[in-house]
């Protein structure tokens, strides 16, 4: 599928980097990004992969060995798995087990929610033993725009997993279980400086909960899948857009994972990133799936932008 056309009608993301002399080149690939399926037990009002309850696309056994095939062939200094909420996919553990021995850097993305269920503490115990680092999503530092965001009832068990992975040793100083968090606006508007953000959540969560994290990251929702529904139903996507562009920041483009990472959806099938993976982007211009990849991309290949890139650069960037 083509990227999309640039709704701004001009002064495309291509044009925003030539101005400032760059280009969007690969580097050396360490990471690849593994996005497990689109099954998650919420319905986030800025997901760019639609992702919630009513999906069932979810990896499948043999995609997950083309997956570690895949790993024990190229050596990645980092695998990230992502979803959905990976928790909900049939055989995590079994892939989590298989992937950890193979790199440097096992990370799972977690919507908190899902670890407490009797599968979401198995894993906690699983991650822990493996030394695996977690990333936890959380609009908010406050119940009333991370529920806004994530629905009702969201924030208690958000809190409640955070203080069971304290409890494991994850986020508390001096352990290395690392448990780093990921902020993002609830509407419209683009992040606070990243800074700022952390000193607020490390205060609130601290302060009210006893709840510890190594570091905060906050990131632009980017304009596509629901979030993109919304900003089309509430008359803000060119606006949004506008926004985006206004705030590029070339610093940002030298640390953008795509320059590093390559990104394989639940069926196998390969990307640059998880949001070009969201608008059905091929990597390479043509759909290759992970069992068949030959050799990395070679450091200097072009890589294809489109409109949503603009989220990837603006403030602190998207890395
Ligand atoms: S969306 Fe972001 S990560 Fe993906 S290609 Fe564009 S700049 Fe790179």
């Amino acid at each position: 599928m083509p990227m999309a056309a640039n709704p701004l009608g001009g002064g495309s993301f291509g044009e925003a980097l030539a101005k400032h002399g760059l280009q969007l080149t690969r580097e050396e690939t360490r990471v690849l990004q593994v996005n497990v399926g689109l099954a998650c037990d919420l319905s986030c009002r800025h997901c760019h992969l639609e992702a919630g309850p009513q999906r069932v696309e979810m990896m499948d056994r043999d995609t997950m060995d083309a997956v570690i095939d895949c790993a024990r062939r190229f050596r990645f200094q980092s695998i990230d798995l992502t979803g959905g909420a990976p928790e909900l996919v049939p055989d995590l553990d079994r892939l989590v087990r298989s992937l950890a021995p193979l790199t440097d850097r096992l990370m799972v993305r977690t919507n908190l929610v899902a670890l407490n269920s009797g599968e979401g503490s198995a894993l906690c115990e699983l991650y822990r033993e493996l030394g695996v680092a977690l990333v936890a999503s959380l609009p908010a530092s406050n119940a009333a725009q991370t529920e806004a965001q994530r629905g009702e009832g969201v924030w208690g068990r958000s809190v409640d997993a955070l203080k069971r992975l304290n409890t494991l040793g994850y986020g508390m100083p001096d352990s290395p279980l690392r448990l780093d968090l990921v902020s993002n606006p609830s509407g419209a508007f683009l992040p606070p400086p990243q800074q700022q953000a952390e000193q607020k959540f490390r205060s609130d969560l601290s302060r009210r909960h006893g709840i510890s994290f190594n570091s905060l990251y906050t990131f632009a929702n980017v304009p596509l899948g629901r979030f993109r529904s919304f900003l089309e139903r509430s008359g803000n996507l060119e606006g949004y857009l506008a926004q985006l562009a206004d705030g590029f920041n070339p610093c940002s483009v030298a640390g953008l994972m795509c320059r590093y990472q390559l990104s394989v959806d639940w069926r196998g099938r390969l990307f640059d990133c998880d949001f070009h993976l969201a608008q059905g982007g091929w990597y390479g211009g043509e759909e290759t799936h992970i069992s068949t990849l030959a050799e990395l991309p070679a450091p200097g290949t072009m890589i294809p932008t489109a409109d949503h890139c603009f989220a990837c650069t603006v403030g602190a960037g998207f890395t």
